[in-house]
């Protein structure tokens, strides 16, 4: 059973400059460059957005496997992102992947084994 905490919690003072976002999984703000945002286009194509310019209704999750896996294979994307199907398992592991991309060319193409 999920419970659903429904509303955000506004924190007003904290308006910094970095734009800040809350993953779907952990519910923890971090700073955009630490999160995978994945985005579903208006054609219902859920896809991540390594530039961050993808327009679409957006979701961010933290980028790290445990966030990636979490956020994948619970409902949060589908909450989040307002679709009506759960994604096919095909479609999860796409996004891990291309999740996983993503986060590596941030990296410089360094590989982490862990
Ligand atoms: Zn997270």
């Amino acid at each position: 059973m999920t419970v659903e905490t429904r509303g955000r919690q506004r924190q007003g003072t904290e308006a910094r400059r970095k734009p800040q976002r809350t993953c779907i999984a952990c519910r923890q703000t971090r700073a955009k460059h630490e999160l995978v945002r994945v985005v579903r286009s208006i054609s219902g194509v859920v896809s991540v957005d390594g530039t961050g310019k993808l327009s679409g209704r957006g979701a961010y999750l933290c980028a790290n496997d445990k966030c990636l896996e979490r956020g994948l294979r619970g409902p949060y994307l589908e909450n989040r992102l307002l679709i009506g199907t759960p994604l096919s398992s095909e479609e999860r592991n796409r996004i891990h992947q291309e999740a996983q991309t993503v986060i590596e060319s941030r990296r410089g193409g360094e590989v982490t084994s862990s």
